[in-house]
């Protein structure tokens, strides 16, 4: 945890705040804290600060702190991923978000187990648990949003062009067209396939909707492994 992210609960004045749980055991356990000591911190969705450590007591870190920077720049990025399985997508989703992904698409492809779609880990409580842990890692305070697209079809027909409009589209298969190419830092969406990749009907469409189906050359990569090897080489 590298940034304590507060929620607008744990404020109880203006510049005053009290926090329990997890990011209290945290300060306990693996900062070791104590009164006196200095912590960064943010308001969640805004801006980032540091807090003055008042009162630490067994259930309650009372804190006293000041925000005035702006969280650092979100990458321009639509991420569309087809949903992988529940250990893979809480990984996944504290990564999108420590690298500064503000917008999800978790989609059905072929090659998606149906009983993905059942796991406790799509509950919005869940995401946003998973989500929070890597905006704490990654010193970002902004929630990204995310959308659950069950079917592929009508999503890539009737949403996706609107979404995707004015935006650089790129699927990333291991057999694509071309290498994935490098910095381009402009807005763009990004499609990463299932564990066992993408089929030619669902490339065909991508690539019918406009998007270039680019590789990162002759080594597969698990789909946690994709996602960071990708946006790096695309947001340098
Ligand atoms: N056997 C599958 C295939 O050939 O597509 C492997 C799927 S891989 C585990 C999961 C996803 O990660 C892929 O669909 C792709 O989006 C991305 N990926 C993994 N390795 C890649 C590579 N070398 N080039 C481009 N994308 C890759």
């Amino acid at each position: 945890m590298n940034l304590l992210l507060l929620e607008p609960e744990d404020i109880v004045d203006a510049g005053r705040a009290i926090v329990r749980g997890r990011r209290l055991t945290h300060v306990q356990d693996v900062h070791k804290a104590e009164v006196g000591d200095t912590l960064r911190v943010g308001n969640l969705n805004g801006l980032l600060g540091e807090a003055r450590i008042i009162r630490l007591e067994k259930d309650e870190l009372e804190l006293g702190y000041e925000v005035s920077q702006e969280p650092p720049a979100a990458l321009p990025v639509t991420v569309l991923l087809a949903l992988p399985r529940p250990k893979m997508l809480k990984r996944t989703f504290q990564t999108l978000a420590t690298m500064g992904v503000k917008r999800i698409v978790l989609m059905n492809t072929f090659r998606v187990e149906k009983s993905f779609w059942q796991s406790p880990w799509l509950k919005p409580e869940a995401i946003r648990e998973q989500l929070v842990l890597g905006l704490e890692q990654g010193r970002d305070t902004v929630l990204p949003e995310v959308i659950l697209e069950k079917r592929f079809k009508p999503f890539v027909e009737d949403r996706l062009p609107a979404m995707s409009e004015d935006m650089r589209k790129l699927v990333a298969h291991p057999v694509g067209d071309g290498e994935c190419p490098r910095a381009i830092n402009e807005p763009t969406v990004l499609a990463i396939g299932p564990e066992g990749g993408f089929i030619p009907y669902e490339i065909e469409r991508l690539v019918e909707y406009g998007f270039e189906c680019v590789h990162l050359g002759p080594r597969i990569l698990r789909v946690e492994t994709a996602v960071p090897a990708l946006l790096s080489r695309l947001f340098g």
